[in-house]
């Protein structure tokens, strides 16, 4: 070593930390490796920090996923790695055994089941064929709602799962609650930064190449989100249930005309509510506390009022709200619930926070109510226009929720608010949930057959203007389901006009509760069951929409009954068909 280079290293090594002297002693440890290897291998075979790869596999029913994967790309291709992004639904799973380094970001759709893009791969890692994993490095980021007792439980498997195969994990998996922007983001950074691991060994953490701003992942178009909601103007508002009905379903029309708020049939929107006045009162009243209380709420204070009006939620309770009660004020009969699972569900299903209050009474300051209780979340409503035929618009079907149970009248949070919605002067909050798992097929021309019960009605209005204004559109089938026909035939003029115009071909209706025997959806199909067929072969997409627990899958039992009989199959055979329409994107649901 020269005179010259002792001291340019020495004017470096004196301002250079512990951790980084360590850091470079490795780095320089490299050089020679590679200089060595280099003198041994071809010049196309050098190892270069480039060919790091990394595969990112998304599968969630809402858009979260996806732009999570996004944004997990643009992170790991500024830091020079190959980046292969997919939607688990796109993905063949023998292809997870050629993998270097692999990033899985999956939901959970209700409680503990997978969302249908991310069902195959799922049922493929703990089937029989599942390869074993040892050379790939793994990371999982779940997304969940911790309201469900199974949270985040799909992520939970893939992440087990993959070790099991001989996976390596790169980093704990992360399960993320319905505010899971910021931790998610963070997590993100972590799992790139241990990826770049694999290229300098011996980087400590804090002397890494600096990953992106905020501002640079966010550099894309700002849309409107949860935290940044459009306050829309309403246009109109109209109850569609007739005279005597014993509840209400409201069109609600709203004035979107912005940038950030594009969407198509198919997508939903979110809508954030706030908690009704009498039910404030009653929290108030049960606790005996003062609605000038001051609390802080993420950071900020305010009044108890305020925190009880627009940030918790009150309408209904979830686990982790119960057990933050129970922690706080144990108690022997509430802990037996609790420690019973369907006894707690049956619990939570029919109560709200007056209820828990009430049963369980104790001494609560504001400041303790404002911890235990659940930040106040945006509901989600299949958005029922298509811009297309009223752009700058975006309707919703809102179903009003309004019960009696436990001895108290129940209303859900955000339909009360969109119900009580002022004409004149009134905003709605909302932002757009992009649905890519509902989707219109690309081609006009194909037959669709869209099914749906009460509310679930909403994305086929959408779909049907859409078709009217398409040119050289296909046939469409509408089933459609409710109560009773006299007052609860959501759109009734408008369908008659579509059938008129000849955008759509068919309807078949089912009132459950107009005769004596009920009546539903997926009888009506049964009793079409040769044309449906026909339709099928003629490439028809099927549509399901509406309540997840019951309908759908009765629906989907009535398609394969409908398989098995007109297709000569046996039910293994005619499940397996109807699996593979899904696979195929024929066959989409978008249930709640
Ligand atoms: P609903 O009253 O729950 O049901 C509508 C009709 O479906 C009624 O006639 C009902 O009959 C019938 N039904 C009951 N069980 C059935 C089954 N197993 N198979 C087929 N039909 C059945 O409707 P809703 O209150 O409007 O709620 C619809 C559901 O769709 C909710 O779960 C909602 O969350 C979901 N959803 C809403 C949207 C939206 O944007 N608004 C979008 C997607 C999904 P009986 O009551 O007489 O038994």
């Amino acid at each position: 070593m020269s005179a010259q280079q002792f001291e340019l290293l020495t004017r470096l090594t004196v301002s250079l930390s512990k951790d980084q002297l360590t850091w470079v002693s490795g780095y320089l440890a490299g050089f020679s490796v590679r200089d060595h290897a280099q003198q041994q291998l071809p010049d196309e075979t050098v190892p270069s920090v480039t060919q790091t790869s990394l595969t990112i596999l998304f599968g969630s029913r809402t858009g979260n996923g996806e732009g999570l994967a996004k944004k997990a790309q643009l992170l790991a291709e500024e830091q020079g790695v190959n980046v292969v992004l997919k939607n688990m639904a796109d993905y063949r799973p023998r292809d997870l055994q050629v993998e270097k380094n692999l990033l899985v970001i999956v939901s959970t759709h209700g409680d503990g089941v997978p969302p249908f893009s991310a069902a195959e791969l799922h049922e493929f890692i703990y089937g029989k064929r599942a390869p074993k994993l040892d050379a790939v490095r793994f990371a999982v980021l779940a997304l969940g709602d911790s309201s469900y007792f199974q949270f985040c439980k799909t992520g939970k498997d893939f992440d087990e799962q993959l070790e099991k195969l001989g996976g390596k994990r790169i980093v704990p998996w992360l399960a993320c609650d319905l505010d899971f922007e910021q931790p998610a983001e963070d997590w993100l950074k972590k799992t790139i930064n241990a990826l770049g691991g694999e290229i300098c060994t011996t980087l400590p953490a804090d002397s890494q190449h600096p990953i992106s701003s905020s501002a640079a992942i966010n550099g894309e178009t700002v849309k409107f989100s949860k935290k940044n909601p459009f306050q829309a103007p309403v246009f109109e508002k109209i109850a569609l249930h007739g005279k005597g009905s014993e509840r209400q379903t409201f069109h609600i029309e709203l004035a979107t005309d912005t940038k950030g708020l594009e969407y198509e049939p198919g997508d939903s929107a979110g809508v954030i509510p706030v908690n009704p006045d009498d039910l404030i009162k009653e929290v108030l009243e049960t606790t005996a506390l003062n609605s000038s209380d001051e609390v802080e709420v993420n950071g900020i204070k305010t009044t108890l009022y305020e925190s009880l009006h627009r940030n918790l939620e009150l309408s209904k309770i979830t686990a982790d709200v119960v057990k933050r009660y129970q922690e706080f004020a144990a108690n022997r009969k509430l802990q037996k619930i609790i420690d019973i699972p369907d006894k707690f569900k049956n619990y939570l299903y029919v109560r709200d926070i007056v209820d828990l209050l009430k049963e369980y009474p104790v001494k609560i300051t504001a400041e303790n109510l404002v911890r235990i209780l659940r930040p106040l979340q945006p509901r989600s409503y299949s958005i029922s226009s298509s811009p297309k035929a009223f752009p700058g618009e975006l309707h919703l079907t809102v179903g009003e929720v309004n019960y009696e149970s436990n001895g108290r009248r129940k209303r859900g949070a955000c339909s009360t608010f969109l119900s009580k919605v002022d004409i004149e002067n009134g905003q709605v909050p909302i932002f757009i949930e992009s649905n890519q798992n509902f989707r219109l097929p690309k081609d006009a021309s194909t037959p669709i057959v869209m099914i749906g019960a009460g509310t679930g009605i909403a994305p086929y209005r959408a779909f049907v203007q859409h078709r009217e204004l398409s040119e050289n559109r296909g046939k469409s089938w509408l089933f459609f389901g409710n109560r009773n026909f006299e007052t609860e035939f959501l759109y009734q003029t408008e369908w008659q006009n579509f059938l008129k115009s000849g955008a759509l071909t068919k309807m078949d209706v089912a009132f459950s509760r107009d005769g004596s025997q009920k009546k539903y959806v997926q009888h009506r199909l049964v009793e079409n069951s040769a044309e449906l067929y026909k339709w099928l072969k003629e490439g028809a997409h099927f549509y399901i929409c509406g309540d997840m627990n019951k309908m759908a899958g009765d629906v989907q039992s009535a398609l394969v009954k409908i398989i098995e009989k007109e297709g000569a199959m046996n039910t293994e055979s005619a499940q397996e068909y109807v699996n593979n329409l899904q696979k195929e994107r024929r066959l989409q649901l978008d249930v709640y």
